[in-house]
């Protein structure tokens, strides 16, 4: 029996972060409502759906993630409602891991309890930066002290599965207010991080004051490109030293504390998208909604959906699966020794970006930085 991951897209914030380019905005309640109706009408014709694209699914559900935008912000009632359609429609395993995603200080304590109530074990703290200053320069509304007091509250209501997301390359950081970051969360505790270095996005707020080479959005205290390469290696280096490595570009956990939803993404597991923009795929079959919110309220269907060829998937494992620092293991790809992306692998191996050792091919730290280019370079090969 294969079980399924759900990803549930909830795109509401309280305001809009400077760099976001997420599908993500400010709403009101009203749109919240009809929102929900609206989610809990395409998880009543999830089954029906998957049946037309021929994918044979018990729907027994092994981990559940509400991202966004910021999903702590639906009241006790939204929850209610969404898991009244959900447990009509999937068969939720008791050991599934369930997360959410929640900026700090915004999640309520009911909607908290009606989440324990349906199994929430795994909280992902958008925290971004410990460093009062940087926080509120990007937009967003904690202090350090509200992450601290969140993280203690998670923790006494149980949960001790906690993400912090952090950002290296925030309008003021420095090699230095990184590193305090970095210790103030390892001093946490928390068994799971992911470090993302800012993509300022050309259509965010701040992306278009960069190009324009203006000071607005503090644009003009953006760290350039190599000291935020730094502060990732830093990173990664300070959290490995504490024990708690890294297992994907952007991740690192205590082993044993990896996301398992998100390992679904980069092993080709299937999983269900369900809400704005949410992407799905299903046996041979991937496809995606809407990113228009006016029109996933309508219930205007996404793209047509898009049968995976036995090359794309061939593909699609390697591209994913490099981004694991475990690698792909290259027997899998037997039979194909002769592809253009065996041979571009080699190459890259030249250049210190791939290590191919012991059966396996696997991204160097260097190639992890560089993640982009190698993979610019693996679909060149691929074209
Ligand atoms: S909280 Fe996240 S999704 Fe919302 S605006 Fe900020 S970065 Fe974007």
């Amino acid at each position: 029996m294969t079980s399924t991951g759900v990803y549930i897209s909830v795109p509401f914030c309280r305001a809009k972060c400077s760099y976001c380019n997420f599908a993500s905005d400010a709403f009101g309640p009203a749109r919240m409502d009809a929102y929900v109706d609206r989610l809990c009408q395409e998880i009543a014709a999830a089954p029906e759906r998957a049946e037309r694209m021929g994918v044979a699914n018990k729907w027994h559900v092994d981990s559940i993630y509400f991202g966004g935008g910021t999903p702590s912000l639906l009241s006790e009632a939204h929850f209610k409602r969404i898991f009244d359609a959900f447990k009509r429609t999937f068969s939720l395993q008791n050991d599934a891991e369930f997360t959410l995603e929640c900026a700090p200080g915004q999640l309520s304590d009911e909607t908290l309890a009606e989440l324990q109530r349906h199994g929430l074990n795994r909280v992902s703290l958008g925290v971004q930066s410990f460093i009062d200053q940087e926080s509120r320069a990007v937009g967003r509304f904690h202090t350090r002290e509200v992450c601290l007091e969140e993280i203690a509250r998670l923790r006494s209501a149980g949960i001790e599965e906690i993400n912090v997301d952090l950002i290296a390359g925030l309008p003021h950081q420095t090699l230095e207010s990184f590193q305090e970051s970095l210790q103030v969360a390892v001093g946490t505790g928390v068994p799971h991080t992911s470090v993302y270095m800012l993509e300022v996005d050309e259509e965010s707020r701040l992306g278009k004051e960069l190009i324009a080479g203006g000071v607005r959005y503090h644009a003009h205290h953006v760290p350039d490109d190599g000291l935020v390469a730094d502060m990732y290696l830093q990173a990664c280096e300070f959290f490995g030293q504490n024990g708690i490595p890294q297992y994907e570009i952007s991740n690192l956990a205590r082993p044993g504390h990896e996301s398992r939803h998100n390992l679904k993404y980069w092993k080709r597991l299937p999983y269900l998208g369900l809400g704005l923009d949410a992407h799905s795929m299903l046996g041979n079959w991937r496809f995606q909604n809407t990113d228009n919110l006016t029109e996933y309220l309508e219930g205007k269907p996404g793209p047509e959906p898009e049968e995976v060829s036995a090359d794309e998937a061939f593909e699609e494992r390697i591209f994913l699966g490099l981004r694991l620092n475990e690698g792909i293991e290259l027997a899998v790809l037997g039979g194909h020794t002769s592809h253009p992306v065996i041979k571009a692998l080699e190459e890259l191996s030249k250049d210190g970006l791939i290590r191919i050792a012991d059966g396996r091919a696997a991204l160097t730290a260097k190639g992890r930085l560089l993640s982009n280019d190698v993979f610019t370079e693996l679909l060149t090969a691929t074209a």
